[in-house]
């Protein structure tokens, strides 16, 4: 988990401290510091310094008014070997409002110490070296996971895997560009620099297919952001049931009248650990007002955007067709012919991927739905633990270096050394943005370390 890290770091001047148990009544809160002025903030209000890293108890005092505050557990955390970087420190105090809120208002009397600001010890963290721009996004996402999948990929992140396999990446441009820098120094000496320059371009290729492959992979997405499943069909045909019956709450009204659905509903499940977002839409059919026609506009948004389409169609109604719906790539599109209770299924609907018959009423086939649905959610988000891009910020800088690393294969015979070192140079930096390691340093250390160009 070591990270080539920011050069030149500016350590903080500020001490911070806050609450960083979870809010709420709890029989302990925890209140974690860092900065320089920690351990005098800790012996002011603890009378002493306990040893490192040992859970001690102590009694804290106010140090203005001498006043008792609590009796605590002190944990001590000397810099750098803690997790910001600095000196840190973690009182677990009685959990009740007005404890901590005492001893919060203690601490902030002493010295520069303030209110951490959001992220700000992971801020820390990461400007110390302690962890990558991907690992504190991993963390981020742990913190927020719901699912048992979420929770798994998020941990991937937060031990640095992604960090790792996008330093990997790094480490092979740097060396493609250490070959083609080599030539651009040799270049009036002899033949190194087309040697160097064909040596370099067999593991640029497989990088930039790894590139690719990895943008093209959308499961690390689907499991943070969730599967999107879209209930469709005509008015009446059952799709708010469908969706409370799913739900198993109340979440969506429904009446007889056609066209009540006007807005997009949404409700989280949890399938079998994975996550997946149901959304209601409002009946396709001839609006009959603005508010409806705007709310059909936004659900055939959703529609066509959705990772599988549930087509409710009312199994009373015969030869219902599937109409056509713009799914994206690898989308599915599933007939769900409700309302058994009253009428045989049809066996088979054009443009449907597979036909289920359930009754929203009675509950029959639910059973057997959501069996389907977290299948479908457990293929298509399969394999999460390995280190996938998530975030549209690290899809962009990805992106954005496969295309520079294009633009030099692409330009290889007629570009010159330094405009294919030149792209090379900026799909590094590119790729330095997803862990926050920009810097030339190494650049320079593999050229010096695996060329000896002793110059
Ligand atoms: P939507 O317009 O597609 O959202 O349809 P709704 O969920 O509002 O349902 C329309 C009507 O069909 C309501 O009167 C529901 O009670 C009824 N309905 C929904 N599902 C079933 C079902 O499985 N069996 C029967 N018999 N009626 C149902
Ligand atoms: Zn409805």
């Amino acid at each position: 988990m070591a990270h080539a890290g920011v050069a030149a770091r500016t350590l903080a001047t500020d001490t911070i401290a806050a609450v960083s148990s979870g809010t709420g009544a709890a029989a302990v809160a925890v209140i974690r510091l860092s900065g320089p002025r920690v351990g005098e903030a800790v012996r002011a209000l603890a009378g002493r310094l306990p040893p490192p890293r040992r859970a001690s108890l102590a009694r804290l005092a106010d140090s203005r008014t001498g006043e008792g505050l609590d009796s605590a557990l002190v944990l001590w955390f000397p810099g750098p070997a803690s997790a910001t970087g600095e000196d840190m420190a973690e009182l677990q105090v009685h959990g009740g409002r007005a404890v901590v809120a005492a001893v919060l208002a203690a601490l902030f009397a002493q010295p520069g110490v303030r209110p951490a600001e959001r992220g700000e010890f992971s801020r820390r963290a990461f400007l110390n070296g302690r962890m990558s721009l991907a690992e504190a996004e991993g963390l981020a996402d742990l913190i927020a996971a719901e699912t048992a999948q979420q929770r798994r990929q998020a941990l991937a992140h937060a031990f640095g895997h992604l960090a790792d396999r996008v330093e990997a990446w790094r480490g092979a441009l740097v060396r493609g560009m250490a070959l083609v820098e080599a030539g651009i120094d040799f270049a009036e000496e002899d033949d190194v620099p087309a040697q160097a320059r064909a040596l370099a371009r067999p593991g640029l290729e497989a990088l930039l297919a790894e590139l690719d492959a990895a943008l093209a992979d959308r499961r690390g997405a689907m499991v943070r952001e969730g599967a999107a499943i879209a209930i469709a069909g005509r008015p009446n045909a059952g799709k708010s049931s469908l969706m409370n019956a799913l739900a198993a709450r109340d979440v969506a009204i429904v009446s007889d009248e056609p066209g009540t659905t006007r807005d997009v509903l949404e409700v989280a499940l949890d399938l079998d650990g994975h996550k997946a977002t149901l959304i209601d839409t409002a009946g396709l059919r001839e609006a009959s007002g603005a508010v409806e026609a705007e709310g059909i506009r936004r659900a055939r948004a959703r529609i066509d955007a959705a990772d599988l389409v549930l087509w409710v169609h009312d199994a009373g109604i015969a030869g219902e067709i599937v109409p056509d719906i713009a799914t994206p790539p690898g989308a599915e599109i599933w007939v769900v012919a409700n309302k058994s209770d009253l009428a045989a299924a049809p066996t088979t609907t054009p443009g449907a991927a597979r036909i289920l018959a359930v009754s929203a009423r009675t509950g029959a086939g639910l059973g057997a739905l959501t069996g389907a649905l977290a299948a479908f959610v457990a293929a298509r988000a399969g394999g999460a633990e390995h280190p996938a891009l998530i975030r549209e910020r690290q899809r962009g800088a990805v992106g954005e270096a496969a295309d520079h690393l294009r633009r030099a294969l692409a330009g290889w015979e007629a570009l010159s050394d330094e405009l294919v070192a030149e792209e090379l140079r900026l799909a590094a930096r590119a790729l330095g943005r997803v862990t926050g390691a920009i810097d030339v340093e190494d650049l320079l250390d593999v050229v010096f370390r695996e060329f000896c160009i002793g110059k």
